[in-house]
């Protein structure tokens, strides 16, 4: 028999977002359970981290742990699974795990990320980790004295390449578009001094070539390269962007902001439906800085919004758990 909870507040997430507002649920005193199917999420994978304040360089997968440590003094459970469905029952709501559990909890908080953005090509998912990767500040140290392509044109795919050229021989930026504008021009700047680093503009990645044993060994693209259509490599890394997970909080009916696609909050991490709150890199409430301080603070903002709708509304979902008539006013 699958395993049944019920919490004041689910948190959907095991990243940064995730675990400052499970830390502030902690200390506003109502019960919380964490939801997440990937420890630490983007900051535990992104490598070295300075900007992330008292701590000048930290490696973000021991931030993460940092974090999760801190979570764990208030005794909050974490549950390693992905949340794949999450009914509105009204008085709860049902969500469905990747194990088979479920929880009933009177709020939500939505701290799920985003998705990176795939070419699409065959071969791209069974060459990932052998040749084929997302990110380049956690796996450029992997190509010393090797030869990378970026794919990319933002500043991602520009601070990728720059890394990568201090470790590789040759470093290949292959981008759609004539000219970089998205990102800042110090960071151009920075790419054209990057001697090993050659620039392919209007060219687009056609084909992955390899084995399956090698895994990836080269690409074709559209347009030559110095008479070669053809580039010998022993990495990609694909760096164009990310998509917000908004799958589940869609299916509940919250509204996303028109622009960007991401779900859209108040400056209390409130979404438009009663009960559902979102922080973190799924939301516009920073706007385009998506970073590891504004998901917390996100985070911390959204437990202070979850422990007030809680406060207002909690009996509801207990009661009913507990097989209490949850009319409006009984068992008051
Ligand atoms: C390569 C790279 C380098 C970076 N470097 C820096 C840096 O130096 N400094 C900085 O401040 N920021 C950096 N960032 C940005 C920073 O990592 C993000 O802004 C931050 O991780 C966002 O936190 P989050 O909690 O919103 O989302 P995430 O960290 O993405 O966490 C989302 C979590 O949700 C989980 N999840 C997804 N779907 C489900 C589901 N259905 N059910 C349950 N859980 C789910 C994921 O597994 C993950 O645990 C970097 C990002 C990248 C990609």
């Amino acid at each position: 028999m699958p395993e049944s909870r019920t919490t004041d507040v689910l948190i959907a997430g095991q990243g940064a977002a995730a675990f400052a507002a499970a830390l502030y649920t902690a200390r506003y005193q109502i019960n919380a359970l964490i939801v997440g199917d990937r420890f630490g999420g983007e900051t535990a994978i992104g490598g070295g981290i300075e900007n992330y304040p008292g701590y000048p360089e930290i490696d973000g997968f021991d931030l993460m742990l940092k974090f999760r440590e801190q979570v764990e003094k208030y005794d909050v459970p974490i549950v390693d699974a992905a949340l794949t469905a999450v009914e509105d029952a009204g008085d709860c709501f049902n969500s469905t795990l990747s194990d088979g559990s479920t929880v009933r909890s009177g709020a939500l908080i939505f701290a799920i990320g985003r998705e990176r953005r795939k070419l699409n090509l065959p071969h791209e998912e069974e060459w990932t980790g052998r040749g084929v990767s997302y990110c380049s500040t956690c796996d450029a140290p992997l190509y010393r004295q090797k030869v990378a392509a970026v794919v990319g044109g933002g500043s991602a795919a520009v601070e990728g390449a720059i890394l990568l050229g201090k470790y590789t021989t040759e470093t290949y930026l292959i981008y759609r578009q004539d000219r970089f504008t998205r990102p800042e021009p110090v960071l151009v700047e920075l790419l054209n001094q990057s001697k090993n680093v050659h620039v392919l503009f209007e060219t687009e990645v056609t084909e992955l070539v390899g084995d399956s044993l090698a895994g990836l060994e080269g690409i074709k693209i559209s347009k030559p390269y110095e008479g070669r259509t053809e580039l010998k490599l022993d990495g990609i890394f694909i760096e164009i962007g990310a998509d917000p997970r908004i799958e589940i909080p869609q299916s509940l009916g919250v509204d996303l902001n028109p622009e960007t696609n991401e779900v859209h909050v108040d400056r209390t991490m409130r979404t438009n439906v009663p009960g559902i709150f979102a922080a973190g890199d799924l939301t516009d409430g920073s706007g385009t800085l998506k970073q590891t301080i504004t998901a917390a603070s996100q985070g911390a903002v959204a437990a202070l919004a979850a422990y007030q709708y809680v406060s207002e509304n909690h009996k509801r979902c207990w009661q009913h758990e507990m097989g209490f008539d949850v009319e409006e006013g009984a068992a008051d």
